[in-house]
């Protein structure tokens, strides 16, 4: 129902979503029980996804080493726990106001599967959690970058998204195409504690499309003092990364060769990154992507270059 779709899609927007993306319940046919939203609203027709953006800015302080703790409320804590939620809340009641069941998710780990007994037999263990990176590609609104995260056109890495699964006759978006993550590899070549595998990597499909993703130690980056924190609903969830050195590299690797919608006047990274070792010392770091622009990569060609007097 195209009607019924733009309107929640524009009251989404009214209401702070920077992100919303339908994906039809047929794309989650392939998803484990486990982790299949299809276990927690069998009768759902699609799975809305909200995102709201973390701000450039909320990085500033991590970047410069300067302010720590700023990144953890706006651009984690209450990013996902008050704004994203508020968003997701609003447009739950707005379906359901409309005759359609609307359940809200909140991103959970779904590595800490599982926390009970299945209440009937073939039914999977409470609590199942859909993974919300692979549910933003199924929705259209991503692509799955190497560091297994959903990477979007306006802002790369920086965003937290919450679920909605409905039966409402929603119309789907289609797939994304952009070919965002470029394999350039800088996230692997800044990492001080070496947690992401060049070499070994595997596929991952979601909803019909592949994508390669690095091993990645998780172990380490529970260690990593470079701006990651801990999964704050579960410990054996993956820790947050979308501020460590890894991400904001990459950021700078994105708008440094024109892959992201959202641009600005001047450049991120403006000096040398700082960086910790597993210990919590200072240690030096291969710094793909410096305080100089240029393109870093280690295949520029497969980049598209940034029109400077297209810059706001
Ligand atoms: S730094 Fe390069 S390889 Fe790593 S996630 Fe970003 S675009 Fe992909
Ligand atoms: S979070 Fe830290 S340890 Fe993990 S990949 Fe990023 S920089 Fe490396």
């Amino acid at each position: 129902m195209p009607d019924l779709t733009d309107q929640m899609k524009r009251f989404a927007r009214e209401h702070g979503a920077d992100l919303v993306g339908v994906a039809p319940a047929q794309r989650f046919a392939d998803v484990p029980p486990e982790r299949s939203p299809l276990s927690i609203f069998p009768e759902m027709t699609a799975a809305v996804v909200i995102g709201r953006r973390i701000t450039r800015g909320t990085l500033r302080g991590l970047e410069e080493g300067t302010n720590l703790g700023l990144y953890e409320q706006f651009g984690y804590s209450w990013l996902d726990m008050q704004f994203v939620a508020m968003t997701t809340f609003e447009v739950t009641q707005w379906l359901e106001d409309r005759g359609w069941e609307a359940v809200p998710l909140f991103g959970f780990p779904p590595e800490a599967y599982p926390q009970g007994i299945a209440v009937r037999e073939g039914a999977p263990a409470p609590n199942v959690y859909p993974d919300f990176d692979h549910a933003a590609v199924a929705a259209g609104l991503a692509e799955l970058s190497y560091v297994r995260l959903a990477l979007t056109p306006q802002f790369g890495h920086r965003q937290r998204f919450q679920l909605i699964l409905t039966d409402a006759p929603l119309e789907g978006d289609p797939m994304l195409d952009a070919g965002l993550c470029g394999m350039c590899l800088a996230c692997v070549e800044i990492c001080p504690l070496g947690a992401i595998s060049a070499d070994h990597d595997s596929t991952v499909a979601i909803a019909g499309r592949e994508f390669t993703v690095a091993e990645i130690d998780f172990g380490k980056c529970r260690r990593c003092q470079n701006g990651a924190r801990p999964n704050r609903y579960h410990p054996s969830g993956a820790p947050d990364r979308r501020g460590a050195i890894c991400m904001r590299t990459c950021m700078q690797m994105l708008e440094d060769n024109g892959k992201l919608e959202t641009q600005f006047a001047h450049r991120f990274r403006v000096r040398e990154p700082w960086a910790r070792d597993a210990l919590g010392e200072p240690t030096q770091v291969k710094t793909p992507i410096g305080p100089s622009q240029g393109t870093g990569c280690a295949d520029p060609e497969g980049f598209r270059k940034v029109d400077e007097e297209a810059r706001p």
